[in-house]
Protein backbone atom coordinates (compact mmCIF):
# COMPACT_ATOMS: atom_id res chain seq x y z
CA UNK A 1 0.00 0.00 0.00
CA UNK A 2 2.83 2.70 0.99
CA UNK A 3 4.28 1.66 -2.19
CA UNK A 4 0.95 2.83 -4.42
CA UNK A 5 1.27 5.40 -2.49
CA UNK A 6 4.69 6.39 -3.10
CA UNK A 7 4.52 5.81 -6.77
CA UNK A 8 1.04 8.42 -6.78
CA UNK A 9 3.29 11.27 -5.22
CA UNK A 10 6.37 10.57 -8.01
CA UNK A 11 4.34 10.84 -10.54
CA UNK A 12 2.48 14.00 -8.79
CA UNK A 13 6.23 15.25 -8.37
CA UNK A 14 7.17 14.66 -12.24
CA UNK A 15 3.43 16.43 -13.15
CA UNK A 16 4.46 19.65 -11.45
CA UNK A 17 8.15 19.48 -12.48
CA UNK A 18 7.43 22.03 -15.37
CA UNK A 19 10.46 20.35 -16.88
CA UNK A 20 8.65 21.27 -20.60
CA UNK A 21 9.02 24.80 -19.77
CA UNK A 22 12.55 25.25 -18.45
CA UNK A 23 14.21 24.04 -21.75
CA UNK A 24 17.62 25.32 -20.10
CA UNK A 25 17.94 22.79 -17.25
CA UNK A 26 17.38 19.24 -17.36
CA UNK A 27 14.23 17.84 -15.84
CA UNK A 28 16.42 16.08 -13.56
CA UNK A 29 17.38 19.73 -12.00
CA UNK A 30 14.76 19.83 -9.81
CA UNK A 31 15.80 22.46 -6.98
CA UNK A 32 17.96 21.70 -4.53
CA UNK A 33 16.83 22.52 -0.76
CA UNK A 34 18.28 26.25 -0.98
CA UNK A 35 17.04 26.82 2.60
CA UNK A 36 13.11 27.05 1.42
CA UNK A 37 12.53 23.61 1.25
CA UNK A 38 11.33 21.33 3.82
CA UNK A 39 13.31 18.04 2.90
CA UNK A 40 10.47 15.07 4.09
CA UNK A 41 11.88 11.12 4.11
CA UNK A 42 8.52 10.40 4.60
CA UNK A 43 8.28 8.92 0.90
CA UNK A 44 11.44 6.73 0.74
CA UNK A 45 11.25 2.81 1.24
CA UNK A 46 11.84 1.87 4.41
CA UNK A 47 13.91 -1.29 5.36
CA UNK A 48 10.60 -2.80 6.34
CA UNK A 49 8.83 -1.88 3.51
CA UNK A 50 11.43 -3.31 1.15
CA UNK A 51 12.07 -6.22 2.95
CA UNK A 52 8.16 -6.90 2.68
CA UNK A 53 8.42 -6.17 -0.89
CA UNK A 54 10.79 -8.65 -1.84
CA UNK A 55 9.69 -11.24 -0.08
CA UNK A 56 6.10 -11.15 -1.80
CA UNK A 57 7.72 -10.30 -5.42
CA UNK A 58 9.73 -13.46 -4.67
CA UNK A 59 6.98 -15.57 -4.19
CA UNK A 60 4.97 -14.19 -7.27
CA UNK A 61 7.92 -13.96 -9.94
CA UNK A 62 8.81 -16.97 -11.99
CA UNK A 63 12.31 -16.44 -12.15
CA UNK A 64 13.12 -14.52 -9.47
CA UNK A 65 14.99 -15.87 -6.13
CA UNK A 66 15.66 -13.82 -2.67
CA UNK A 67 18.23 -14.86 -0.88
CA UNK A 68 19.91 -13.42 2.51
CA UNK A 69 23.37 -12.87 2.30
CA UNK A 70 24.28 -12.09 5.67
CA UNK A 71 22.99 -9.16 8.64
CA UNK A 72 23.64 -5.10 9.10
CA UNK A 73 25.41 -4.57 12.41
CA UNK A 74 22.06 -4.23 14.22
CA UNK A 75 20.88 -7.69 12.80
CA UNK A 76 18.61 -7.00 9.30
CA UNK A 77 19.11 -8.96 7.04
CA UNK A 78 20.32 -8.20 3.89
CA UNK A 79 18.99 -9.26 0.41
CA UNK A 80 20.32 -9.90 -2.98
CA UNK A 81 17.31 -10.61 -5.96
CA UNK A 82 18.44 -13.22 -8.48
CA UNK A 83 17.23 -13.94 -11.85
CA UNK A 84 19.22 -16.82 -13.46
CA UNK A 85 17.88 -18.36 -16.14
CA UNK A 86 20.66 -19.79 -17.71
CA UNK A 87 24.16 -20.27 -15.47
CA UNK A 88 25.96 -19.62 -18.71
CA UNK A 89 24.27 -16.60 -19.31
CA UNK A 90 26.62 -13.54 -18.90
CA UNK A 91 25.46 -11.76 -15.39
CA UNK A 92 25.33 -8.35 -14.12
CA UNK A 93 25.34 -7.10 -10.69
CA UNK A 94 23.36 -3.85 -9.60
CA UNK A 95 24.54 -2.68 -6.11
CA UNK A 96 22.87 0.11 -4.57
CA UNK A 97 22.67 2.95 -1.05
CA UNK A 98 26.31 0.98 0.27
CA UNK A 99 25.48 5.14 1.31
CA UNK A 100 22.36 5.04 3.20
CA UNK A 101 21.90 8.72 2.11
CA UNK A 102 21.49 7.99 -1.34
CA UNK A 103 18.24 6.82 -1.75
CA UNK A 104 16.43 6.96 -5.23
CA UNK A 105 18.85 3.98 -6.68
CA UNK A 106 17.07 1.63 -4.61
CA UNK A 107 13.99 2.96 -5.18
CA UNK A 108 14.98 2.64 -9.11
CA UNK A 109 15.92 -1.07 -8.05
CA UNK A 110 12.70 -1.96 -6.85
CA UNK A 111 11.05 -0.41 -9.93
CA UNK A 112 13.23 -2.36 -12.12
CA UNK A 113 12.05 -5.89 -9.77
CA UNK A 114 8.82 -4.98 -10.52
CA UNK A 115 9.08 -4.69 -13.99
CA UNK A 116 11.32 -7.50 -14.31
CA UNK A 117 8.31 -9.39 -13.32
CA UNK A 118 5.74 -7.63 -15.63
CA UNK A 119 4.46 -9.78 -18.22
CA UNK A 120 6.05 -8.28 -21.07
CA UNK A 121 7.24 -10.41 -23.88
CA UNK A 122 10.56 -8.40 -24.53
CA UNK A 123 11.46 -9.08 -20.64
CA UNK A 124 10.81 -12.35 -20.14
CA UNK A 125 12.89 -12.58 -23.64
CA UNK A 126 15.84 -10.68 -21.92
CA UNK A 127 15.76 -12.89 -19.09
CA UNK A 128 16.34 -15.95 -21.47
CA UNK A 129 19.52 -13.91 -22.08
CA UNK A 130 21.40 -12.26 -19.18
CA UNK A 131 21.23 -12.92 -15.53
CA UNK A 132 20.77 -10.08 -12.85
CA UNK A 133 21.89 -9.77 -9.23
CA UNK A 134 20.37 -6.79 -7.45
CA UNK A 135 21.60 -6.00 -4.20
CA UNK A 136 19.45 -3.18 -3.18
CA UNK A 137 20.06 -1.13 -0.16
CA UNK A 138 23.22 -2.36 1.18
CA UNK A 139 23.66 0.13 4.05
CA UNK A 140 20.11 -0.63 5.65
CA UNK A 141 21.09 0.76 8.94
CA UNK A 142 22.63 3.83 7.48
CA UNK A 143 18.90 3.91 5.39
CA UNK A 144 16.97 3.74 8.22
CA UNK A 145 19.12 6.51 10.64
CA UNK A 146 19.41 3.43 13.25
CA UNK A 147 23.28 3.96 13.86
CA UNK A 148 25.66 4.45 16.73
CA UNK A 149 26.15 7.91 16.52
CA UNK A 150 24.69 11.37 16.28
CA UNK A 151 22.33 12.80 13.25
CA UNK A 152 21.41 15.76 15.22
CA UNK A 153 22.73 17.66 12.69
CA UNK A 154 21.06 16.45 9.57
CA UNK A 155 18.76 18.23 7.30
CA UNK A 156 15.94 16.06 6.69
CA UNK A 157 12.74 15.91 8.98
CA UNK A 158 11.68 12.58 9.91
CA UNK A 159 13.48 9.53 9.47
CA UNK A 160 17.54 10.55 9.20
CA UNK A 161 19.58 8.72 6.99
CA UNK A 162 23.52 9.03 6.88
CA UNK A 163 26.53 7.70 4.33
CA UNK A 164 27.74 5.40 7.04
CA UNK A 165 27.01 2.28 8.13
CA UNK A 166 25.76 1.91 12.47
CA UNK A 167 29.93 1.68 12.76
CA UNK A 168 30.17 4.96 10.79
CA UNK A 169 32.43 2.61 8.38
CA UNK A 170 31.74 3.88 5.13
CA UNK A 171 31.06 0.81 3.19
CA UNK A 172 32.27 2.20 -0.12
CA UNK A 173 36.17 2.69 1.50
CA UNK A 174 36.03 -0.81 2.89
CA UNK A 175 36.83 -2.99 -0.30
CA UNK A 176 40.22 -4.17 0.91
CA UNK A 177 39.81 -3.96 4.42
CA UNK A 178 36.35 -5.74 4.75
CA UNK A 179 35.62 -4.94 8.12
CA UNK A 180 32.06 -4.24 8.18
CA UNK A 181 29.49 -6.87 8.19
CA UNK A 182 28.07 -5.42 5.35
CA UNK A 183 31.11 -5.36 2.99
CA UNK A 184 31.78 -8.79 4.26
CA UNK A 185 28.10 -10.20 3.03
CA UNK A 186 28.71 -8.56 -0.60
CA UNK A 187 32.26 -9.76 -0.81
CA UNK A 188 31.77 -13.58 0.02
CA UNK A 189 28.08 -14.22 -0.65
CA UNK A 190 27.88 -12.39 -3.94
CA UNK A 191 31.10 -11.31 -5.54
CA UNK A 192 33.23 -14.49 -4.43
CA UNK A 193 29.99 -16.55 -5.10
CA UNK A 194 28.91 -16.10 -8.29
CA UNK A 195 30.01 -15.24 -11.80
CA UNK A 196 29.89 -11.79 -12.28
CA UNK A 197 30.59 -10.12 -16.11
CA UNK A 198 29.69 -6.69 -15.24
CA UNK A 199 28.82 -4.68 -12.43
CA UNK A 200 27.19 -1.05 -11.73
CA UNK A 201 27.64 0.57 -8.18
CA UNK A 202 25.05 3.27 -7.83
CA UNK A 203 25.68 6.48 -5.81
CA UNK A 204 24.48 9.77 -4.99
CA UNK A 205 26.76 13.21 -5.44
CA UNK A 206 25.69 16.84 -4.85
CA UNK A 207 23.21 19.03 -6.20
CA UNK A 208 25.03 21.34 -7.91
CA UNK A 209 27.72 19.44 -10.58
CA UNK A 210 27.30 21.42 -13.64
CA UNK A 211 28.64 22.07 -17.12
CA UNK A 212 28.75 25.94 -17.90
CA UNK A 213 25.85 26.24 -15.93
CA UNK A 214 24.00 23.41 -16.94
CA UNK A 215 23.57 20.90 -13.99
CA UNK A 216 23.92 17.55 -14.73
CA UNK A 217 21.86 14.35 -13.89
CA UNK A 218 24.57 11.57 -13.82
CA UNK A 219 28.02 11.38 -13.67
CA UNK A 220 29.57 7.83 -14.80
CA UNK A 221 32.95 6.35 -14.23
CA UNK A 222 35.20 3.67 -15.24
CA UNK A 223 37.91 1.59 -12.78
CA UNK A 224 40.84 4.29 -12.17
CA UNK A 225 43.52 2.20 -10.28
CA UNK A 226 46.49 1.89 -12.74
CA UNK A 227 46.42 -2.57 -11.51
CA UNK A 228 43.09 -3.01 -13.91
CA UNK A 229 43.53 -6.11 -16.37
CA UNK A 230 43.46 -3.65 -19.78
CA UNK A 231 40.28 -5.84 -20.89
CA UNK A 232 38.48 -5.27 -17.61
CA UNK A 233 39.06 -1.84 -17.88
CA UNK A 234 37.87 -1.64 -21.76
CA UNK A 235 34.18 -3.50 -21.08
CA UNK A 236 34.24 -1.27 -18.47
CA UNK A 237 34.46 1.78 -20.78
CA UNK A 238 31.83 -0.11 -23.17
CA UNK A 239 29.59 -0.84 -19.81
CA UNK A 240 29.64 3.07 -19.39
CA UNK A 241 28.92 3.79 -23.00
CA UNK A 242 25.66 1.62 -23.46
CA UNK A 243 24.07 2.91 -19.75
CA UNK A 244 25.02 6.74 -21.82
CA UNK A 245 23.41 5.72 -24.47
CA UNK A 246 20.11 4.51 -23.29
CA UNK A 247 19.77 7.01 -20.84
CA UNK A 248 21.39 10.24 -21.76
CA UNK A 249 18.63 9.71 -25.01
CA UNK A 250 15.92 11.02 -23.06
CA UNK A 251 15.41 14.67 -23.01
CA UNK A 252 15.86 14.78 -19.18
CA UNK A 253 18.64 12.96 -18.87
CA UNK A 254 22.29 14.83 -18.75
CA UNK A 255 24.83 12.27 -18.19
CA UNK A 256 28.86 13.43 -18.07
CA UNK A 257 32.08 11.76 -17.00
CA UNK A 258 32.86 11.87 -13.30
CA UNK A 259 35.19 14.96 -12.12
CA UNK A 260 36.48 12.85 -8.47
CA UNK A 261 38.40 10.23 -10.23
CA UNK A 262 40.43 8.32 -7.44
CA UNK A 263 42.62 5.53 -7.69
CA UNK A 264 41.57 4.54 -3.91
CA UNK A 265 41.55 0.78 -4.33
CA UNK A 266 39.28 0.29 -1.41
CA UNK A 267 36.08 1.95 -3.38
CA UNK A 268 34.06 -0.53 -4.98
CA UNK A 269 34.42 0.86 -9.06
CA UNK A 270 38.32 -0.06 -8.47
CA UNK A 271 38.33 -3.11 -6.18
CA UNK A 272 35.54 -5.01 -8.41
CA UNK A 273 37.72 -4.66 -10.95
CA UNK A 274 41.17 -5.17 -9.51
CA UNK A 275 39.98 -7.96 -7.24
CA UNK A 276 37.67 -9.66 -9.21
CA UNK A 277 38.54 -8.82 -13.14
CA UNK A 278 35.02 -7.26 -13.40
CA UNK A 279 34.05 -4.95 -15.66
CA UNK A 280 32.64 -1.87 -13.48
CA UNK A 281 31.48 1.35 -13.33
CA UNK A 282 30.28 3.90 -10.60
CA UNK A 283 27.14 5.87 -11.38
CA UNK A 284 26.60 8.64 -9.42
CA UNK A 285 22.91 10.45 -9.13
CA UNK A 286 22.02 13.74 -8.96
CA UNK A 287 21.78 15.15 -5.18
CA UNK A 288 21.34 13.16 -1.48
CA UNK A 289 18.13 12.30 0.65
CA UNK A 290 19.30 13.67 3.76
CA UNK A 291 23.24 15.14 5.12
CA UNK A 292 24.77 17.63 7.33
CA UNK A 293 25.87 19.80 4.53
CA UNK A 294 22.62 21.32 2.60
CA UNK A 295 24.22 21.78 -1.01
CA UNK A 296 24.20 17.70 -0.73
CA UNK A 297 20.80 17.24 -0.46
CA UNK A 298 18.16 17.57 -3.08
CA UNK A 299 14.11 18.50 -2.93
CA UNK A 300 11.37 16.02 -4.01
CA UNK A 301 10.82 17.48 -7.07
CA UNK A 302 13.42 16.00 -8.71
CA UNK A 303 13.04 12.34 -7.17
CA UNK A 304 10.81 11.14 -10.08
CA UNK A 305 13.41 11.74 -12.60
CA UNK A 306 16.59 10.24 -10.58
CA UNK A 307 14.89 7.31 -10.12
CA UNK A 308 13.66 6.81 -13.56
CA UNK A 309 17.13 7.16 -14.17
CA UNK A 310 18.64 4.47 -12.10
CA UNK A 311 15.86 2.15 -13.67
CA UNK A 312 16.58 2.83 -17.15
CA UNK A 313 20.68 2.86 -16.16
CA UNK A 314 19.57 -1.05 -15.50
CA UNK A 315 17.34 -1.94 -18.07
CA UNK A 316 20.18 -0.36 -21.03
CA UNK A 317 22.84 -2.00 -19.43
CA UNK A 318 20.61 -5.25 -19.18
CA UNK A 319 19.17 -5.36 -22.52
CA UNK A 320 22.61 -4.89 -24.28
CA UNK A 321 24.01 -7.77 -22.36
CA UNK A 322 21.19 -9.78 -23.45
CA UNK A 323 21.55 -8.81 -27.02
CA UNK A 324 24.89 -8.70 -27.19
CA UNK A 325 25.66 -5.23 -28.26
CA UNK A 326 27.60 -4.56 -25.66
CA UNK A 327 30.30 -6.37 -27.13
CA UNK A 328 30.22 -3.69 -30.72
CA UNK A 329 30.04 -0.56 -28.45
CA UNK A 330 32.41 2.07 -29.13
CA UNK A 331 33.78 2.72 -25.90
CA UNK A 332 34.48 6.12 -27.54
CA UNK A 333 31.21 7.52 -26.33
CA UNK A 334 32.08 7.34 -22.87
CA UNK A 335 35.83 8.14 -23.32
CA UNK A 336 34.56 11.51 -25.60
CA UNK A 337 32.23 12.40 -22.29
CA UNK A 338 33.43 15.87 -20.90
CA UNK A 339 34.04 16.07 -17.30
CA UNK A 340 31.22 17.86 -15.02
CA UNK A 341 32.52 20.61 -13.19
CA UNK A 342 31.73 21.18 -9.30
CA UNK A 343 30.16 24.48 -8.84
CA UNK A 344 30.00 25.40 -5.17
ZN1 LIG B 1 27.92 7.24 -2.50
Amino acid sequence: MKKKLLTLSLSAAIATSGFAFTPVLAAGNGPDVNGNQNVQTSMLTTYEEMADFLQKQAANQEHMELEVIGQSVKGRDLFLAKYITNPDNPTILFLTQQHGNEAMTTEGALDYIRHLGANSKKTQEMLKNVNILIVPMLNVDGAMGDVNFSLDNYMASGRHLTRYNADRIDLNRDHVNKVAPETQALHENVLQKYKIDYMIDFHHQGTQEDYFGKLTTGALLTPQSPGVDPEVQLNSRKLASVLHQGVDSFGWAFILKFDEPTTNAAVASNAMALQYDIPVILFEMRGMADHSYEPYVLGQKSNGYIIKQAFQAMDATANAIADGSIKTVDPGVYDNLPEQHYSY
